[in-house]
């Protein structure tokens, strides 16, 4: 078995309170079995209190408070169960995000999600291109996988400009281009959306931009972090494809994911008059909460790529 991670991986540590969009904020969160045992054996106040705050019904999860927040994280945002039992007492789920993992055959990949900020600094924030640390023994001839190293390394080919490398990347994979983004805007109205602050991103995209140029200018220098987005969306995604259809649909779906964080970027810096670092993680942060973690908006998204 093969074991494979991106080299940032190991640098990420949850910022915890200082984390503006706490992921034990809005999100159910669901409990493994043996947690949940785990928890019933608790004694004293907060044995009474996982009791009060754990529903069995459906899922085991955690009752949020009418704020949508998990019921353990306390007025400073810290976790009162890590306060009092440690981190090992964490659920499979508290535990591991925003770590995510493929099982592919052969091969177990992990990685850290775009939907938590911190991670997203580390991503974006890498001036160098990502590269994959791999340990174990195993097969690394897996054509797939193939395909998406050659794909990395097209993204990753810094003397050609972004749309190039893209423009590339989906010709190797047979998909079709993608349509100006206004035209996507309808689409993505529909659906479930979680942040209002979406929703204001897709009004400022939902007519053409007219500043393309002045933008391009601006932004030169700070390619890297479109590569490593790409990249980001490629090493997740594109080895779950079944077929050629859907890793086809896969490599649209990182060139909508670019171009729909390019676009909100665009129209932040025409009313701005700039696009600081931290905003360009908040939009990269917030496509990924609202389409790429929700199963049913991706699945909408990629099937109509
Ligand atoms: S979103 Fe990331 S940084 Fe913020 S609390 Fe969750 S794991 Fe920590």
């Amino acid at each position: 078995m093969l074991f494979v991670f991106p080299d940032y991986y190991k640098n990420f540590k949850c910022i915890a309170s200082s984390c503006r969009h706490n992921c034990c904020i809005g999100w159910e969160i669901d409990i493994d079995a043996d947690t949940a045992a785990f928890y019933e054996t608790v004694p004293d106040e907060l044995g009474k209190r996982l009791c009060k705050n754990i529903s069995h019904e459906g899922d085991t999860h955690f009752i949020l408070t009418k704020d949508e927040r998990c019921p353990f994280l306390n007025c400073d945002n810290l976790c009162d169960i890590i306060l009092t039992l440690g981190e090992e007492a964490l659920c499979d789920i508290c535990t591991e995000h925003p770590r995510f993992r493929n099982e592919l055959p052969g091969r177990i990949e992990t990685g850290l999600g775009l939907c938590c900020e911190e991670a997203a600094r580390l991503i974006l924030g890498k001036a160098t291109p990502m590269t994959l640390e791999i340990s174990g023994d195993g097969d690394t001839q897996d054509e797939i996988i193939r395909k998406r190293d050659e794909i990395i390394s097209i993204l990753q080919n810094r003397t050609e400009s972004i749309s190039e490398r893209i423009t590339e990347m989906l010709s190797l994979c047979n998909s079709k281009p993608l349509r100006e983004v206004y035209h996507y805007v309808p689409l993505l109205m529909s659906l479930e959306r979680m942040d209002s602050q979406w929703e204001d991103v897709l009004e400022k995209i939902s007519q053409p931009q007219p500043i393309k140029d002045d933008f391009a200018l601006y932004i030169q220098g700070r390619e890297t972090e479109y590569e490593q987005l790409l990249v980001y969306f490629i090493y997740r995604h594109f080895a779950n494809a079944s077929d050629d259809e859907g890793m086809a649909e896969r490599a649209a779906f990182a060139a909508f994911a670019y171009e729909i964080i390019y676009a909100a970027g665009m129209a932040l810096f025409a009313e701005n008059g700039e696009l600081s670092f931290e905003t360009q993680v908040g939009l990269a942060r917030l496509f990924s909460s609202e389409i790429e973690y929700s199963d049913e908006n991706r699945d909408i998204i990629l099937s109509s790529l």
